[in-house]
């Protein structure tokens, strides 16, 4: 019931500009983020890696409406590989269309996205581009889908809410397009997306089927012990190893989880973001839990008597 609303909040940038005046700090956004800053990243990864797990960098940010912002977003994505590559790290990044500048131009972002990509393919690395919400879904795969011929270094991500993942899913196998399935954050229409969890949850198992019989090393990304399970029995049945798919979690989300899961000897990777622009993708981890939510609001009113 809350979801909805939590969502709508999430694209409101005036609740942005007084959220982020707030010093909502470590209690709550970073429980959800690593910090501020690339360095925070990069220890956080490393203490991620050494417990056996990689890791994909967001340096957060979407909706770009200024050029200058997405060229540095760009450039910033850059050093972000530089520090991985530097240091050994075992990770690599996830990017927004819209932070590469998808709102202000297409030919911006796909010449931001190339550069990102041609840094990455030198420095042997690879990038995932998110999914956003549906308005930038034919948008996203196309320029992923074109890319991709020359960049075979990036990846896409499909959300088994829309009804038209299970054609997706077969076009990126197809293409041998590296897939992240995850249920999908944003607010949909009933018209484009499943609108009961029972039917995004049967919708996923569907695509996880696809995406292990066919996939090119597919990301089951959910924090769904029940699909899961399902992943690990379909693999176990179908005798696919542990080495042709990964899960992939949340920074701070069910950390037993990823641990558990690594005990077992499946991959991890553990999805880092960092930096200042974190309410747009706090509000969606409220939305998914409105357990969280109650944390949010209780550090809000401690902090407003402070
Ligand atoms: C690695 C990764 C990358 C992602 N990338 C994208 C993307 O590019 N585009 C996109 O639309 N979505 C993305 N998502 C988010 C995804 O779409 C879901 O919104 C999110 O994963 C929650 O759904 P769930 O699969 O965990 O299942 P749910 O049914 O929502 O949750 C299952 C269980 O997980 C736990 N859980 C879930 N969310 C939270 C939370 N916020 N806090 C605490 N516990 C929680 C709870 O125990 C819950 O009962 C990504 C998710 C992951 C894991």
């Amino acid at each position: 019931m809350l979801r909805a609303p939590i969502l709508y909040l999430s694209r409101r940038r005036g609740l942005q500009r007084f959220v982020g005046r707030q010093r909502l700090t470590a209690a709550v956004a970073y429980r959800f983020v690593a910090g501020d800053t690339l360095d925070d990243a990069v220890r956080a990864v490393a203490a991620i890696n050494s417990r056996g797990a990689t890791a994909s960098l967001d340096h957060l940010g979407e909706n770009v409406a200024e050029e200058p912002a997405a060229r540095a977003a760009a450039q910033d994505y850059l050093k972000a590989f530089e520090r991985i590559a530097a240091e050994g790290l075992k990770a690599n990044v996830s990017v927004k269309l819209t932070q590469l500048g998808l709102d202000i131009s297409e030919d911006l972002c796909r010449g931001l996205l190339r550069g990102v990509l041609e840094r990455a393919q030198q420095l042997d690395n690879f990038v995932r581009v998110d999914m956003e919400g549906s308005v930038y879904t034919q948008r996203t795969l196309d320029m992923v889908f074109a890319m991709h011929k020359q960049f075979p270094n990036c990846g896409v991500v499909l959300q088994s809410y829309l009804y038209r993942t299970e054609a997706d899913v077969a076009r990126a196998n197809a293409a041998g397009v590296r897939v992240r399935l995850v249920k999908g954050a944003y607010d949909e229409p009933a018209d484009l997306a499943y609108p009961k969890k029972s039917d995004v949850d049967a919708s996923f198992e569907r695509a996880m089927r696809t995406l292990l019989d066919q996939g090119t090393d597919p990301a089951i990304a959910t924090h769904d012990e029940r699909l899961i399970e399902a992943t690990k029995t379909y693999a176990r049945e179908r005798a696919i190893g542990p080495d042709r798919f990964e899960f992939q979690l949340l920074y701070g989300i069910r950390r037993d989880l990823q641990e558990r899961l690594l005990r077992e000897g499946y991959r991890v990777r553990v999805y880092v973001p960092y930096g200042t622009e974190w309410y747009p993708y706090l509000m969606r981890r409220l939305a998914e839990r409105p357990a969280n939510l109650w944390f949010f609001v209780g550090n809000l009113l401690r902090e407003r008597r402070s």
